[in-house]
């Protein structure tokens, strides 16, 4: 926790749950990542933390935007973002909003198959085109694997279709997972695209662009590697693949930027056990898998939970949301250690909470609001 954020949090005693986001974090994280691959325009994976004033900062910071929606492209143009600098990344797109994209001035389309191809050739003529090709995503926290992306042989004829409908073979996209905390996982994807490079140029087309995706991740519970890792295993792999024809790149970087960025507050709602002689106690927080913390599902992302009673002796818990649905179960699995003394009442942070939080919360199932977020 930044101490703006416990500032804002002792002074301004916010009702709980909320998020707080610090601002500057968003900012040194944006130029780390910036600075660190300056060789790749950032293009910031909206979904991430779509809020206004993030935007806002990354737009001051020359930053460019990955959208998924419409909704997106225009928060991202409100925020006075060039549609220029805006990417349509989502190879899922109704043919209404490639139109009201294209008639926005959004040029930069991804797609996977013959069909998406036909509604942007009809919907946004002329615009250029990435294929997004199907990675391993080994090691990844939360992968994002086998719903997006074609084989890259496809990916192959694809461009070749995209040419002779009028569009512009423009590169190849993928990304190797969320939350990857293997540097190393880039490399088979980064082999395959350079195929497709090869592949089409013997048919005459000269793509540009190699999107590298995002992926890179945060700190939770545990360590992890410095981006300056990731880049130099990035570096080599274009190396290796590309040799001296290294093509412009892109990276969407989301959850790295905004996650450390955030601190979810919370409260202990109530501490019991199933049995009187139970060592593990059941911890029910006033937020859970549907308030925000869907992340949670399959126990994926082990958030760091710290609680206004750390430094004494503690045991065994598993951690709950407040809601009716059984499925609201943080952690059952996964080994997490509570104070003893924790009861309800207690104030409990939930940290790195700053990506895929606020926008994955209901919008009142049971009745409990969505989650408020505060940016300072
Ligand atoms: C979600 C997403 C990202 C961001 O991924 P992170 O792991 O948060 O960096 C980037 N690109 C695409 C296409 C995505 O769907």
């Amino acid at each position: 926790m930044t101490p703006k954020i416990e500032q804002f949090l002792s002074h301004n005693r916010p009702a709980s749950p909320c998020l707080v986001v610090d601002l500057d974090v968003i900012e040194q994280n944006h130029q780390l990542i910036a600075n660190g691959l300056p060789e790749a325009a950032l293009f910031y994976a909206v979904k991430a933390n779509p809020a206004a004033p993030i935007l806002d900062r990354l737009v001051g910071l020359g930053a460019n935007f990955d959208a998924a929606s419409l909704n997106e492209i225009e928060a991202c143009l409100q925020a006075g973002a060039k549609p220029d600098h805006v990417s349509f990344g989502n190879t899922l797109k109704k043919a209404a909003d490639i139109a009201s994209a294209h008639r926005l001035g959004v040029d930069l389309f991804a797609f996977d198959s013959e069909g998406e191809l036909d509604k942007l050739a009809a919907h946004a003529p002329g615009a250029r085109v990435y294929c997004r090709i199907l990675t391993e995503n080994g090691n990844a926290e939360w992968p994002l694997s086998r719903k997006f992306g074609c084989e890259y042989e496809m990916a192959i004829d694809l461009m070749v279709m995209a040419q002779q409908r009028g569009l512009v073979p423009y590169g190849v996209s993928f990304h190797v997972g969320s939350q990857q905390i293997d540097p190393h996982q880039w490399d088979g994807a980064i082999e395959r695209a350079a195929r497709v490079f090869r592949g089409v140029s013997g048919k005459g087309i000269n793509l540009e662009m190699l999107n590298l995706g995002g992926g890179f991740p945060a700190r939770y519970r545990e360590d992890i590697l410095g981006f300056n890792n990731f880049s130099t295993a990035i570096r080599a792999s274009l190396v290796r693949h590309f040799g001296a024809n290294v093509p412009n790149l892109m990276i969407e970087p989301g959850r790295a930027i905004a996650a450390s960025a955030g601190v979810l507050q919370a409260e202990v709602v109530l501490v019991s056990k199933k049995r009187a002689d139970a060592e593990r106690r059941w911890v029910y927080l006033d937020v859970g898998l549907f308030g925000g913390l869907a992340e949670t599902l399959g126990e994926a992302i082990k958030y760091d939970i710290k609680t206004s009673r750390d430094g004494g002796a503690t045991g065994p818990v598993a951690i709950a949301g407040p809601t009716c649905d059984s499925a609201d179960i943080l952690y059952e699995h996964t080994v997490y250690q509570l104070p003893l003394d924790l009861t309800s009442g207690d104030g409990v942070l939930i940290e790195t909470a700053g990506a895929y939080t606020t926008t994955y919360a209901s919008v009142g199932f049971n009745g409990f609001e969505p989650l408020r977020e505060h940016h300072i």
